[in-house]
């Protein structure tokens, strides 16, 4: 035998190891708790804890029992924005009613546009993504030129839908600001379980504001994204979710909710 044969196959082993396609990451699914149907109709108790839920992901948005306010996630930690404004540190035990989270795998990186609309920074990534039948996670560090963002009244049963919620909903200006976005791009065809298209949360670079996304212009910064196929998701036991009616897209309802202001 060769006297290098043993370092070559060590380093075919290396590379076997070292060599993954974007799809084929170790924990590379996107993981969601309860359906966006569900809260749409005013089902905001859940039974999933934050300390449960960070073992799915570590970057994600979403909400907490009684809608109070607005999840995003980033590098493990959980914020909660309330309706002051002020971005808290989520404690393991607050639960919630919709979340959705991955580990984020960078699959991809360009350099964010100057002077993109909100519409148009969602064109912009839908150039960038090569199978739109895949889920994305998307990451966005930089410096926006405007965000604007919201955040919703805790609630007390009984619940009203979302899109009555949403009309209390309070709305914050970052003008000029670094911060990052954390969002997914679901397709069309998980309409009902998800927000399809583009569903972002803003966290500033302070990490003490931030909320769901209305509006934005950019101004510098990176996109980041992490291509998705695995789908897990966990379901509510509750008998209100057993006896509401999750059929159909929703799509005028959800309309209202993700982009009203
Ligand atoms: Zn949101």
């Amino acid at each position: 035998m060769n006297k290098f044969a043993p370092l070559f196959i060590c380093l075919l082993i290396l590379c076997s190891f070292t060599k993954t396609s974007p799809a084929a990451e170790k924990n590379d699914f996107l993981f969601q708790y309860s359906t966006i149907n569900a809260l749409l109709q005013g089902l905001y108790d859940g039974e999933m804890s934050f300390a449960a839920l960070e073992t799915h992901g570590d970057i994600g948005l979403g909400t907490f029992n009684g809608l109070d306010g607005e999840m995003i996630a980033l590098d493990g930690t959980f914020y909660q924005i309330k309706t002051d404004g002020i971005a808290y540190i989520v404690q393991p035990d607050a639960q919630t009613p919709f979340a959705v989270v991955t580990f984020f795998d960078n699959d991809s990186e360009n350099v964010l546009p100057h002077g993109l609309d909100y519409a148009g920074l969602k064109n912009h990534i839908l150039s960038l993504i090569t199978n739109r039948n895949h889920f994305q996670a998307i990451r966005i560090e930089g410096l926006f030129a405007k965000v604007t963002t919201r955040s919703v009244p805790a609630q007390t049963p009984p619940y009203k839908p979302l899109a009555k919620v949403v009309e209390q909903q309070s709305v914050f200006h970052f003008d000029h600001t670094e911060g990052t976005l954390v969002g997914f791009y679901t397709p069309d065809y998980v309409s009902g379980l998800n927000v399809p298209g583009f569903h972002f949360h803003f966290l500033t670079k302070d990490r003490r504001g931030g909320g769901h996304v209305l509006d934005l212009d950019t101004a510098k910064g990176t996109i980041r994204i992490d291509e998705i196929k695995e789908f897990m998701m966990d379901l509510p036991d509750s008998k209100d979710f057993a006896e509401t009616d999750l059929s159909g897209a929703k799509k005028h309802q959800l309309n209202k909710v993700e982009h009203s202001h």
